[in-house]
């Protein structure tokens, strides 16, 4: 397999060549654009397998962007990391909320960054080669449906709490409002009010409880839920 194709969008020069020169050390393939029409372009000719956008580019923001690229057909599958100045938590949801799948707070190391795209990438792939979702040594086998601890304890989860935390531990670091979650984890068919999202998020943390993986399972206020091993 080739090189993973990464594309760059960030207008400020000096970040943008280390973060490139970083990214080729890491041994992937890199392309550079200062804006959104540059990046149009050069997306155009060949589809990134990621790509790492600035929050703060002229005309039109990052932001905007990642909003754009998620929506269209073409690009809506290319998984996108932000690269923010702000540190601030509101952003950060707003940020993953526009469909972004991770963002990295300037200023970062080049260790760093390569390390949240290829985990970015990890969790992107198209198939993976077992039936096992991990976290912090919580494994789901979705061949046997078990869900066990790091020592090897079968955690007892009910059968919607195993469908949430697959869809969880599928789609982590991602902040899913309760509409979202209702959508993909029972279907846009079924009519389940949004207030029994939380009965079974309760229900899914006792059955983590035991095991101490309940903190997983993380409340963003104004929000809606999130799977995260970050505390
Ligand atoms: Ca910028």
């Amino acid at each position: 397999m080739s090189a993973p194709y990464i594309l760059i969008v960030e207008d400020e020069q000096a970040i943008r060549e280390m973060t490139a020169f970083a990214l080729r050390q890491a041994g992937y393939h890199t392309q550079e654009a200062v804006d959104a029409r540059e990046a149009q372009s050069l997306i155009a000719d060949q589809r990134p397998d990621l790509i790492l956008l600035d929050w703060m580019l002229p005309s039109v923001s990052g932001l905007e962007l990642a909003r754009r690229w998620k929506k269209e057909e073409l690009t809506a599958d290319i998984p996108i990391v932000m690269l923010t100045a702000r540190a601030e938590e509101d952003d950060k949801v707003r940020g993953l909320e526009t469909g972004a799948d991770d963002y990295v707070t300037k200023p970062f190391s080049p260790r760093e960054l390569a390390a949240r795209i290829k985990a970015v990438l990890r969790r992107s792939a198209p198939e993976g080669n077992d039936d096992l979702l991990r976290a912090n040594g919580l494994t789901l086998d979705m061949a046997s449906h078990r869900v066990t601890s790091a020592r090897g304890a079968e955690l007892e989860v009910g059968p919607t709490e195993y469908r949430l935390l697959k869809f969880f531990m599928s789609h982590p670091e991602r902040v899913y409002t309760r509409g979202q979650l209702l959508d993909r984890v029972w279907g846009s068919n079924v009519y389940v009010e949004e207030r029994t999202i939380d009965v079974h998020i309760r229900r899914l943390r006792k059955a983590l409880q035991p095991a101490g993986y309940d903190a997983l399972v993380q409340t963003v206020r104004g929000a809606g839920y999130r799977f995260s091993t970050k505390v």
